[in-house]
């Protein structure tokens, strides 16, 4: 019995929420006490799995293989299919990506299981494994558990665990390359550039810094004040809803229920209100820094540092401070 995360990586990148994942997995597996598998998939893995080899893991697997060069459902599906019945580990813990998003559920579909998909906190009561996640747009939260027998598939949401808690190893782990049966004829998607990659464009999800702006920023021009902050600072810009309603920046700016789920060093929100379903895509910030004219407003609940001022005369001094 183990526990195994299956960790996201392209190009001989990671995907940030690969660290959240194992850091997830890391949790369960001490409850349980048992070992933690990290499993990576791709082409050419010897330095990404040298470099979780040498976090808190107990056996690495590189799923290493031309037909997982690029991603696809069929490929990535059956990969770790063949790896979760060969390992049979008690759970299997994704970062709740886009990608696992696609390729995740077919898994555990494929084994007969659910897929708790997003889940916001992983615990273990009697041995079962609890999975806590967010109704009524983060409102309410519930405790679900997967009837029946067999390995439990779960995705958790980025920024529910904190990815510096995966600590290094005292030494590092060996790295295994199972053999692995994929079938070119059973491919049945074709993958192109990726979409982000070919435009270039934000990525708020793998930003270390947001600066987020609301309605208080009041028109479209004034987030020039915005981008000037976040480019002082080496981040990204990220919105409200109604920001991006209005077209004053793209919809990838977007940060909330229904945009983006982010989780930087820090987040600085500006003429944000703090409604529930913002908050939702920003609170697993690691600081948050509120400037917002209305020392009432919910936003300050959640914030590190608040500053209860008008972000028109705050702005422009902080961004005059990073730069001297
Ligand atoms: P407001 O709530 O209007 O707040 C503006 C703030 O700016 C106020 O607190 C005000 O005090 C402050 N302010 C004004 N002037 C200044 C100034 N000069 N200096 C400093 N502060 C100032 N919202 C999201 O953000 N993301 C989502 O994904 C999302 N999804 C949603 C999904 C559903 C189904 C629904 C119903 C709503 C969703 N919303 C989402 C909308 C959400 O409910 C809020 O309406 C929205 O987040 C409010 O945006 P805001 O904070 O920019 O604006």
């Amino acid at each position: 019995m183990s526990i195994l995360v299956v960790t996201q990586q392209q190009g001989g990148l990671w995907h940030p929420m690969s660290w959240e994942a194992l850091a997830a997995g890391r949790q369960v597996a001490d409850d349980l006490k048992t070992d933690l598998v990290a499993a990576i998939l791709g082409l050419g893995l010897d330095t990404l799995a040298t470099e979780v080899a040498r976090k808190q893991v107990e056996r690495v697997v590189a799923l290493d293989h031309s037909l997982l060069a690029d991603y696809t459902p069929d490929a990535f599906a059956d990969a770790v299919r063949q790896t979760t019945a060969q390992l049979d580990p008690e759970v299997i813990v994704f970062p709740h990506t886009y990608q696992v998003r696609d390729f995740g559920p077919k898994i555990a579909t494929s084994f007969g299981r659910p897929f708790v998909s997003d889940a916001v906190g992983l615990h273990v009561e009697d041995g079962e494994l609890i999975c806590i996640r967010q109704l009524f747009q983060g409102k309410l939260h519930a405790d679900v558990t997967a009837d029946g027998e067999g390995p439990r598939f779960v995705s958790v949401q980025s920024g529910a665990f904190r990815a510096d808690q995966l600590r290094d190893a005292t030494s590092p782990v060996g790295i295994e390359k199972p053999d692995l049966n994929l079938d070119a004829s059973r491919i049945r998607t074709k993958p192109e550039a990726a979409f982000r990659e070919s435009k270039g464009e934000v990525d708020l999800s793998s930003a270390d810094v947001i600066v987020s702006v609301g309605r208080g920023i009041k028109e479209a021009e004034n987030i020039k004040l915005a981008e000037e902050l976040a480019a002082a600072l080496g981040g990204q810009i990220g919105a409200s809803r109604p920001i991006c309603d209005s077209g004053w920046l793209p919809l990838e700016h977007q940060v909330g229920s229904s945009g983006q789920a982010v989780s930087p060093k820090l987040y600085i929100a500006l003429g944000i209100s703090g409604a529930i379903q913002h908050v939702v895509g920003m609170k697993g910030s690691q600081t948050v820094v509120a400037i917002n004219k209305d020392s009432t407003a919910p936003i300050f609940e959640i914030a590190d540092y608040g500053v209860a001022r008008d972000l028109f005369e705050v702005v422009p001094a902080l961004t005059a401070a990073l730069r001297n």
